[in-house]
């Protein structure tokens, strides 16, 4: 049976590890030996992954939740504000947002093998940097996994509030070489890069062009000095939409506009490399993850509340590598901020659910 006080030390046991992303190394440790010592087969894969397995009887399900967190993130102190919020003191976040979804998954473990019922085989990717660009999913080693749904723990609220929808994600990269030469001295000998960057950038698409469909250049990074005409400069971008069709059209403009550049400036060299992040989808309730998680929630008393969400998660990489997966809330509000806060009896339906769909 799923366990409050055992979730809830789990969760500050985790929290207590810092892992901002890009150092997850002491908190992936710690998960992969709280795994094993749950009786599962666990390791990291080549990108520091925790993949773990579990036997069980039918097909298998992947739990997945990240291990990193958003900064400030380092030394985060946990205060209960009553019995049922723990938020941070207001320096950090609390990092509910993941170690939240860490916490389920390893109660739901804990709670399967006391129980001894039977359940599915149940496979487990815990992720590293999903904070800075889904890294670790990307990167996940996919053959070792069999499952073809998976249950991502890591949105804000009930375990009701699912991600039903997610946009087509495309980031760009471009990056013009010019030629450098001193700026007083001789500035005829140089080729500009970052002027002909500019006129690049006010062509790229930019801001919200509908309600499912949005660009943004995000950074631009070029020049050494002041003197000196600049030999290169690097844009990164990007492009979303709800609607396929849409967001590749906006890909199609942003790459003629680009040519258009180039052929304006053959003296200079523009590389620009668009790609696909990874899939929107839709859930429909035929959707495989739906059909596993619907009625885990039903049987519960909760009704499926599927909402679309701007942002990509480790579910969008899932789906593009052929595992339907279904996001859910584990109670976790204003996530990536200072006034972070778990409900405690959100998070215990979080595990109640899941462990329900394991059992089906
Ligand atoms: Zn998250």
């Amino acid at each position: 049976m799923i366990n409050r006080k055992r979730i809830l030390q789990a969760f500050l046991e985790l929290i207590a590890i810092d892992s901002p992303s890009g150092q997850e190394d002491a908190v992936a440790e710690d998960l992969q030996r709280r795994l094993a010592a749950l009786g599962l087969e666990a390791w990291q894969d080549a990108a520091g992954n925790v993949l773990a397995r579990l036997p069980g009887k039918g097909d298998p399900v992947l739990l997945s939740a990240h291990m990193d967190t958003v900064e400030p993130g380092t030394g985060i102190k946990p205060v209960f504000d009553g019995d049922d919020i723990i938020r941070s003191d207001g320096t950090t976040i609390l990092g509910a947002d993941n170690k939240g979804g860490c916490a389920v998954i390893l109660e739901v473990l804990q709670s399967l093998s006391e129980d001894g019922a039977s359940h599915r085989p149940v496979e487990v990717a815990i992720s590293r940097g999903e904070e800075i660009g889904l890294v670790g999913a990307s990167q996940m080693d996919y053959s070792a996994i069999r499952s073809k749904v998976a249950i991502v723990i890591d949105s804000g609220g009930p375990p009701s509030d699912i991600q039903g929808q997610a946009p087509f994600h495309y980031v760009y990269d471009i990056e013009v070489t010019g030629r450098a030469a001193h700026a007083g001295l001789e500035p005829e000998k140089g080729i500009p890069a970052i002027s002909i960057a500019a006129e690049i950038i006010t062509g790229l698409p930019q801001g919200r062009f509908d309600y499912e469909t949005t660009g943004n250049v995000g950074r631009v990074n070029g020049g050494l000095v002041r003197n000196a005409v600049p030999d290169l400069c690097r844009i990164e971008g990007e492009m979303r939409s709800m609607d396929r069709l849409k967001v590749e059209d906006l890909v199609a403009r942003a790459r003629s506009h680009v040519e258009n550049v180039r052929r304006q400036h053959p003296e200079a060299g523009i590389d620009a490399q668009f790609t696909m992040a990874y899939p929107g989808y839709e859930l429909t309730e035929d959707d495989p993850a739906a059909q596993l998680l619907y009625p885990a929630l039903r049987s519960l008393g909760m009704e499926p509340n599927p909402h679309p969400v701007g942002g990509g998660t480790d579910g969008n990489v899932f789906r593009g590598n052929g595992i339907a997966s279904i996001v859910i809330g584990r109670g976790g509000y204003n996530q990536h901020t200072k006034d972070e806060y778990l409900v405690i009896p959100e998070m215990l339906d979080c595990a109640r659910v899941v462990e329900a769909a394991l059992r089906g």
